[in-house]
């Protein structure tokens, strides 16, 4: 497996066909870790170049993401790994994207011929972040914070059970 440089050309990659890896610490990517507990962990991807029918560069592979979210019931940072499998294509405007297969995504080069791995993955990365994150029991939980958030805490429980019907109040409002 090569080392897949920091920035890299598509095109010479494909006519390679190499496999390559690179492991790059998640605070090179700032959208990415934006939406992050903390900037702290790594993110290692596989990628395998070649040539779609059309001719143009694909990188088919896999990125595997060890990050600290944000759990969304205590607000405390918890550690997560995300895998996702991904196929990208190199396009040079925004305008080829029509033409791809529906397996793969779009990478918009522009004008220029090499790339930066952070351009390159880091859709993908947001992409495949879970839509809401929580310790996976609640014992894990910040105690303290939960105790703060009594309130909303019980509104789930509610919620659950089945003994809140947030359509009660409308309910009374047609009936008059
Ligand atoms: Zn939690």
């Amino acid at each position: 497996m090569d080392h897949l440089p920091v920035r890299f050309n598509p095109a010479e990659l494909a006519r390679s066909g190499r496999a390559t890896q690179i492991t790059l610490p998640v605070s090179h990517f700032a959208r990415f870790s934006a939406t992050l507990a903390d900037d702290s962990g790594e993110v290692v991807i596989d990628a395998t170049f070649g040539w779609t029918e059309d001719r143009l560069p694909v990188a088919a592979g896999s990125q595997t993401s060890k990050v600290n979210v944000t759990c969304q019931r205590c607000q405390k940072p918890m550690a997560s790994e995300i895998t996702s499998q991904f196929r990208l294509v190199f396009i040079a405007t925004e305008s080829d994207a029509s033409e791809l297969p529906d397996d793969t995504d779009p990478v918009v080069m522009g004008e220029s011929e090499d790339i930066s791995v952070v351009d390159f993955i880091e859709d993908e990365l947001i992409l495949q972040l879970p839509v809401r994150v929580v310790h996976e029991v609640e014992s894990e939980c910040d105690p303290t914070v939960l105790a703060v958030l009594g309130g909303e805490k019980s509104g789930e429980k509610e919620a659950s059970a089945g003994t809140h019907n947030p359509f009660k109040g409308l309910d009374e409002l047609l009936k008059n």
